[in-house]
């Protein structure tokens, strides 16, 4: 059986993250769900996305 990809799965997530395979056109997430991680983050910046995927490398 082929599995369906749902293109909203994250809508309230934007990301501007062209990169990644799950980033779409309207710059939002489509990934099931996604972990953002570094427990030591104090900023903005110190945050990740741990769910992003290269495009064609995964
Ligand atoms: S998986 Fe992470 S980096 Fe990739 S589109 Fe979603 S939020 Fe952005």
């Amino acid at each position: 059986m082929t599995e369906k990809k749902n293109h909203t799965s994250n809508p309230g997530v934007g990301c501007d993250v062209i990169a990644c395979k799950y980033n779409t056109v309207d710059c939002r997430c489509n990934a099931e769900r996604i972990s953002v991680q570094n427990e030591n983050a104090s900023s903005k910046g110190e945050t990740y996305c741990s769910t992003f995927c290269p495009r064609g490398t995964c």
